[in-house]
């Protein structure tokens, strides 16, 4: 790479490069690119070179700032990588596309309903609390079979799995573990891989990586 590739040119050429060693399709794998606390002019040169998908982690700050952006670029698609409180659904489900943080079934309700009266229906990926943390976002293990069953009498349409796993340890056996978990409930999207981890990710099955720092440069 020389001087004039740009972060994303760069991180393309990782993520295709990572697709190949593990004989998968480049296309196969979405970039979600985290633009959270950035601003829209350290997105305009992403939406100038063709990055179509953004994640965000907020709704009321997704809304500020797309609502403009998506004037200029309509194709935009706004997935949600937060979490997401029930009285907020309507709002997330008018804003995203697609929604990676579906965790509980009080929020499979509120969704739902949001769908219908919206009369749109967003993708969602179920989150899994992949390390069995206490203080992190997911569905237990134990309680993913019941939330894919309430999700699927829901309507809602399933777009995969999706986790975090915890910081600090090697994420393969997490990212692995996840893949398990959605090959045994037949579904095949995975929502896994960040800016340390995504190549081992794409390597474990990953069609999702949702990738920040390594575009946008550290948060404040
Ligand atoms: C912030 C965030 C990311 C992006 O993290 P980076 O390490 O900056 O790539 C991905 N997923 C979720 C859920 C996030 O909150």
């Amino acid at each position: 790479m020389d001087s004039t590739t740009s972060p994303l040119e760069a991180l393309r050429a990782r993520i295709a490069a990572a697709a190949r060693i593990a004989g998968r399709k480049p296309a196969a794998i979405t970039l979600v690119a985290v633009s959270k606390t950035h601003p829209a002019e350290a997105i305009l040169p992403l939406l100038d070179e063709g990055q179509r998908v953004f994640g965000e982690n907020r709704v009321a700050e997704a809304a500020a700032k797309w609502r403009p952006l998506r004037e200029a670029y309509p194709d935009v698609a706004l997935h949600l990588v937060g979490q997401l409180q029930s009285n907020k659904a309507d709002e997330a489900v008018a804003l995203f596309d697609c929604i990676h943080s579906l965790d509980r079934p009080s929020l499979v309700t509120a969704l739902a309903h949001a769908m219908a009266k919206a009369d749109r229906r967003v993708p969602c990926f179920l989150q899994v609390n992949i390390g069995a943390e206490e203080q992190k976002g997911g569905c237990a293990i134990a309680d993913l079979p019941a939330l894919i069953g309430e999700a699927r009498a829901a309507d809602i349409p399933l777009a995969g799995l999706m986790c975090v796993p915890p910081a600090g340890i090697e994420a393969a056996p997490f990212f692995a573990l996840l893949a398990k978990l959605a090959g045994d409930h037949g579904i095949s999207g995975l929502s896994m891989g960040m800016s340390e981890d995504f190549e081992v990710a794409i390597q474990l099955g990953a069609t999702h990586v949702r990738v920040g720092s390594a575009l946008f440069g550290s948060r404040a």
